[in-house]
C-alpha cells in the first residue's frame, strides 16, 4: 500500500464507482481526501459511513465541476482550511448516448461541461494552489472512446479526447514546478455508469475485451495511486491504459 500520509488530495465523483474506489485508496494510505459529488445525498452519506473507519480523513462537499462560480467558491475554502492540495483527481463523469443526428443541444452540452469543462475549471484553482508548494499531481480519468470512438457516443468521445488535450498542454505548463500531469484511461469497468446496459450489450462487450472480463474500480485505483506515488516523479503528459487489453 502507498503511504499517503499528510497528503492533501482531491477526487471529484468520489461517493460512486471509479472514484469510490480512489478515494478510499488514499484513505488507506492515510490521506485527507476532500471528495466532491454532484447530487446523490444517499450515495454520499453512504460513502461516508463506510469510510469512517479508514485511517485517513474525509470531507465531502456537493460541488457541481461544471460551475465555474461553485468551483471558485470551494476552492476559496479549501485553501483556507488546507492551504495547498497535493492531488486532483479529476474523475466525475456521465454519459447521455444517442446517435449525433438525434442529439439534443443538452445532451451534448451536458457531457462536455462536466466531462471536459469540470476539469479545466478543478485543474485550474488547483494548479495555483499546487504551484504555491512547487509540488502537485493531476489525473484525469479519460476513456479509449476518445481515440476508438463509438457509435452514440459522440459528445462522450468528444469530451474524453478533449481531456487527454488538455492535460497534454497542461503537463507542458506545469512540469518545472513538478507537477505532474496525466491521464488514466479505463475501459468497460463494472460501475453504475454502465448500470443501463441490456444483459446482451454486456456479454458483446465482455467478449469484445482480450482479458474476457470487466475490470473493477479498484484496478483504475491501482493505476492512479502509482501516477500520483513516488515511483512516477518523470511521468507526466502521458495516458496509462487500463483496459484488459482492449
Ligand atoms: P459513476 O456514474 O459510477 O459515478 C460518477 C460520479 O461522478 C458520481 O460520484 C457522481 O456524483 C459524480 N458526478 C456526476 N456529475 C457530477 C457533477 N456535475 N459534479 C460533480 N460530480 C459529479 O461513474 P464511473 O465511476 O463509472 O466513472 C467515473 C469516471 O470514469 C468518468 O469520468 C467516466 O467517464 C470514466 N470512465 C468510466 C468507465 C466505465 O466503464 N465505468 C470507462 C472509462 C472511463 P453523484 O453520485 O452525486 O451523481
Amino acid at each position: 500500500m502507498t503511504d499517503f500520509n499528510g497528503q492533501k488530495a482531491i477526487v471529484t465523483g468520489a461517493t460512486r464507482g471509479i472514484g469510490r474506489a480512489i478515494a478510499r485508496a488514499f484513505l488507506k494510505g492515510g490521506a485527507i481526501v476532500i471528495g466532491l459529488y454532484g447530487s446523490d445525498e444517499e450515495a454520499a452519506a453512504r460513502f461516508r459511513d463506510e469510510c469512517s473507519a479508514l485511517p485517513g480523513d474525509l470531507y465531502l462537499y456537493q460541488c457541481d465541476v461544471s460551475s465555474y462560480e461553485a468551483v471558485e467558491l470551494l476552492f476559496d475554502q479549501i485553501e483556507e482550511q488546507f492551504d495547498t492540495v497535493d492531488i486532483l483527481v479529476n474523475n466525475a463523469g456521465i454519459r447521455r448516448d444517442g446517435v449525433l443526428a438525434m442529439m439534443s443541444p443538452e445532451d451534448w452540452r451536458r457531457v462536455i461541461d462536466i466531462n471536459l469543462t469540470g476539469g479545466y475549471n478543478m485543474s485550474k484553482f488547483a494548479v495555483k494552489l499546487m504551484m504555491k508548494q512547487k509540488y502537485g499531481r493531476i489525473i484525469f480519468i479519460t476513456s479509449p472512446m476518445a481515440h476508438m470512438g463509438f457509435a452514440g457516443q459522440t459528445n462522450y468521445a468528444a469530451s474524453k479526447a478533449g481531456q487527454i488535450g488538455l492535460m497534454k498542454s497542461l503537463s507542458k505548463e506545469t512540469a518545472k514546478r513538478k507537477i505532474m500531469v496525466n491521464c488514466v484511461s479505463p475501459g468497460f469497468i463494472g460501475t453504475e455508469l454502465l448500470g443501463d446496459l441490456p444483459e446482451s450489450q454486456v456479454k458483446e462487450y465482455k467478449s469484445m475485451v482480450p482479458v474476457k472480463r470487466f475490470g473493477k474500480p479498484e484496478e483504475v485505483a491501482d493505476a492512479v495511486l502509482f501516477l500520483v506515488g513516488p515511483g512516477s516523479s518523470y511521468i507526466t503528459g502521458s495516458v496509462l491504459e487500463v483496459t484488459g487489453g482492449l
